[in-house]
């Protein structure tokens, strides 16, 4: 027989040294303790068998003691709790199930994990309130909501294990809020990357309460209320609590083996404990932070289990040494995918370190494939660097490939990776998956181009604190981004007018630059640094800026007053017998939404339209579509092929089939231009796919827009006939109002239309016409132009400008294109 191993705790890091030893060694007894009943099971899918994903309660547990005895020969004993060290004699005290006994050792293991923190506020003992750790734990959580059906819950901790439970009592239908101390969710990502994460929460319908505690638990008749540190009240059928874990070190103090002060075990860079003969492992060990080697925990089952195959290697006698944690991790929040790795920016300001001086970031908001490719959904990545372009950390959240990027670049920070190592990276390309230019090398780009100079930058925190009289904000996107939200006071000029226009700024003061996410910032601050302009651009431009001041932590309104519960939906769904499903995938705004409010029509109240569409805009336009028409909003998920969402039929005064009286609009379309035309005709879609009642006055130019495209043989004078020549003869022979280039930018933008999936312009006056939309031609304008009847499309009406007047009156926005 060769040595005497024995190893404390037999899940992640305990399970995994006790089979790598068995591989090195085939003399040593091996024995592993486990207080529990079960070990290495798989703690990391504890919340999702709560909810439905992991359906069989057996693929929790990857071992038994029985099979690590069949393969590897260790003898595991579960509920035995090793309660005392005698380091002296060199025996562990053991609690087993018939008394305690003791055990002597040659080499001793210690991998006991953590436990979750249960502070002693009033109440806590309730007994719906509930912890995630273990399998008995998830036990008892799943047997509750099957047995009680709560339909509320509250989630206590907005940690990557308190998320994850909300989602999955979501995903069952009930009600949840989370109720987190700081003012973030996921504290290893800064509180402007939280933010994607806080309005993809509240969307869902969840309740998000931030920088609020929890002062008392009450329990009556299967409820319990929860008192916040404000003095606000919830109470809920059940209560989760994830607010955080503490090492299990105690064991190791009580033998004298040198802890730190949070109670972690100090080992050295071979894993080994202040005593020659115990080593230790997992949670419970203090590390090294592989970037600034500073002392640290990092609990992850990752490095775990890369631990325990050091640890084993070194008792066998190998020296290897643990490199250090540099915490990268990943989870499933709702829809979207949320990493990092490295520091964050409030860790190195933690470390004395200041922004700009010491370290900076950059923020990119980019496709996760390439943008003519199905499905391509926006990444956000921030990238952190010192001075010298050292990477130090990386966050990234979005629907689809965040983890590849996280795990890129966490890859260049174990190689000393710098800014110049992500531009040169050259990484796996087809559309399907990724863009020629890499998010990760793209990242790489504009943090070369902030360390270089050759672009300003500016965090969205620092708009605040501008100076009007040193600096002039301004806002290079269109004039219809910008009806959609702005930075106040800016001036505003789009990009493409910027060179010739440049007079209206202002030499003397610093120019912040922005758009929707800091791209055509980046044209523009070059366009103006070459002509002499001091220039910032806000990284991630007006979308990070918005999603960042916005306040989530209060009650997503359009999400509650449409959030009914999954219950519900279920119950309603089983009620009304029917699911009519659309595929709205590849088509852009407003198309889904078009062919929602052609589908309802044909629905009876009650019934559900199950509606795909890849457009991530979607969700929300549905949302606002329901609140419209009256209609109700079930449910939204992101599925691998896009957007799914439920609505139901409204009652009898659902709105989609008719209109609102005084919710009417009209518009004056002047213009014959393409460009200017589709944009008028997608707001009269979308406003009738909304109930309203749109009545679209054309006049001049805009009469061209409904010529037919054949010639039409009529009586005409000869200045008529000649007009009739020069203009163009319907919606199919429009050019652009700029960049037309004699023909090739009209062809261009038909083709980006075509390969965008954007509907052309014909169909968008057909489909409008279908809508109901009132198509009004101006009899004065055509008598000027020439054009009569025959020559226009079918399907309109003819008036003067007083009936435009009249329709005026009953409407309650107007419009001029
Ligand atoms: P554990 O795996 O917890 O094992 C310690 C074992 O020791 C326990 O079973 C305990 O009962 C036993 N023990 C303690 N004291 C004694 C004693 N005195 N005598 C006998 N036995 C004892 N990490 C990730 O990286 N990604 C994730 O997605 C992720 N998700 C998670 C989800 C949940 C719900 C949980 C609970 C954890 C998750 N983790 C995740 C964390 C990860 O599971 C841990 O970091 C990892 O398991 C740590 O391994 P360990 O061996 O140190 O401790």
């Amino acid at each position: 027989m060769g040595r005497k191993i024995l190893i404390v705790g037999g899940v992640a890091g305990g399970a995994g040294t006790a089979a790598r030893l068995r591989r090195m060694d085939e003399e040593a007894e091996i024995i592993v303790f486990e207080r529990g009943s079960y070990i290495s099971f798989a703690n990391c899918g504890l919340p999702y068998y709560v909810g439905g994903t992991i359906k069989n309660r057996r693929d929790l547990l990857l071992q038994t003691p029985e099979a690590m005895m069949a393969r590897f020969n260790i003898e595991i004993r579960i509920n035995n709790e090793v309660t005392r060290i005698d380091r002296q004699e060199k025996e562990i005290e053991v609690k087993g199930e018939n008394g305690f006994y003791k055990e002597s050792y040659d080499v001793l293991v210690l991998s006991p994990g953590s436990t979750p923190l249960v502070p002693p506020i009033p109440g806590i003992a309730n007994p719906n309130i509930f912890s995630l750790w273990t399998v008995p734990d998830v036990d008892k959580i799943k047997s509750y909501v099957e047995d009680k059906n709560p339909r509320t819950a509250i989630v206590i901790g907005g940690g990557f294990i308190g998320i994850e439970m909300a989602e999955n009592l979501y995903d069952l239908g009930i009600e949840v809020s989370i109720v987190e101390m700081l003012d973030q969710v996921m504290t290893p990502f800064d509180y402007d990357m939280a933010q994607i994460l806080h309005e993809n929460i509240t969307s869902k319908g969840v309740n998000l309460e931030l920088s609020n505690g929890v002062k008392s638990f009450d329990y009556q008749d299967g409820t319990t209320k929860v008192t916040l540190q404000d003095g606000k009240e919830i109470s809920a059928d059940m209560v989760i609590l994830s607010i955080g874990i503490r090492p299990n070190g105690e064991l190791a103090k009580a033998a004298g083996l040198e802890v730190n002060k949070r109670g972690g075990i100090v080992v050295d860079d071979y894993l080994k404990t202040s005593d020659d003969s115990i080593y230790a492992l997992g949670d419970v060990i203090e590390v090294k932070h592989y970037i600034g080697r500073e002392e640290t925990m990092i609990p992850l089952a990752g490095p775990a289990n890369r631990q325990a195959r050091i640890l084993a290697n070194n008792i066998c006698g190998a020296k290897e040494a643990y490199r250090g944690s540099q915490g990268t991790s990943v989870a499933k929040v709702f829809d979207l995918t949320a990493a990092s790795t490295g520091y964050n920016e409030k860790a190195l300001k933690a470390k004395g370190l200041e922004k700009k001086k010491d370290f900076d970031s950059v923020i990119t908001i980019l496709r996760s494939h390439a943008g003519y490719y199905p499905a391509a959904l926006p990444l956000t990545l921030k990238v952190i660097y010192d001075m010298e372009g050292k990477i130090l950390g990386a966050q990234g959240v979005g629907y689809d490939g965040v983890d590849k990027r996280i795990d890129v670049i966490a890859t260049a920070i174990r190689f000393k990776g710098t800014i110049d190592d992500l531009k040169d990276l050259e990484l796996a390309y087809a559309p399907p998956y990724s863009s020629a230019k890499d998010p990760v090398n793209m990242a790489g780009f504009v943090a070369d181009n902030v360390l270089t100079g050759r672009m300003g930058s500016i965090d969205w925190d620092e708009i605040a604190t501008l100076d009007p009289k040193t600096t002039q904000l301004l806002d290079v996107r269109e004039a219809e981004e910008r009806e959609l939200g702005k930075i106040d006071p800016s001036i505003h000029i789009p990009i493409n007018s910027l060179r010739k226009r440049i007079g209206e700024l202002d030499k003397d003061k610093e120019v912040i630059i922005y758009c929707a996410v800091g791209i055509r910032g980046y044209i523009g601050a070059r366009i103006l640094m070459q002509k002499g302009f001091k220039v910032r651009n806000l990284l991630g431009g007006y979308t990070h800026y918005r999603r960042a001041i916005k306040d989530y932590s209060l009650k997503d309104v359009l999400g509650i007053q449409n959030a009914m519960s999954y219950g519900d939906q279920i119950k309603q769904n089983v009620e009304s017998k029917a699911v009519i499903k659309v595929d709205a995938c590849g088509m852009q705004c407003p198309g889904p939404i078009m062919e929602v409010n052609k589908k309802m029509q044909e629905l009876r109240p009650g019934e559900v339209l199950e509606v795909m569409a890849t457009d991530p805009g979607f969700p929300s336009d549905a949302k606002a579509w329901s609140i419209k028409t009256g209609n109700r909003f079930l449910h939204e998920e992101r599925t691998p092929e896009g957007f799914k969402v439920s609505i139901a039929k409204g009652g009898e005064v659902a709105k989609s089939q008719g209109t609102v009286s005084g919710d009417n609009g009209t518009m004056v379309v002047f213009s014959g231009d393409l460009d200017k035309a589709i944009a008028a005709f997608i707001i009269a879609n979308g406003a009738a796919a909304m109930g309203k009642q749109m009545t679209l006055f054309f006049t001049f130019w805009g009469l061209n827009i409904l010529r037919k495209d054949s010639k039409i043989s009529l009586k005409k004078s000869p200045i008529e006939r000649m007009f009739g020549m020069m203009m163009p003869r319907g919606a199919k022979k429009l050019t652009l109002s700029k960049m037309n280039m004699g023909g090739m930018g009209t062809k261009m933008m038909q083709k980006v239309m075509k390969d965008k999936n954007v509907t052309s312009l014909e169909d968008l006056v057909n489909s409008a016409l279908e809508s109901g939309v009132k198509i009004v031609a101006c009899t004065m304008s055509m008598d000027i132009m020439g054009l009569q009847k025959e020559e226009l499309i079918d399907g309109i009406e003819y008036a003067g400008v007083a009936s435009y007047l009249g329709e005026t009156d009953a409407a309650n926005f107007n419009l001029f294109v």
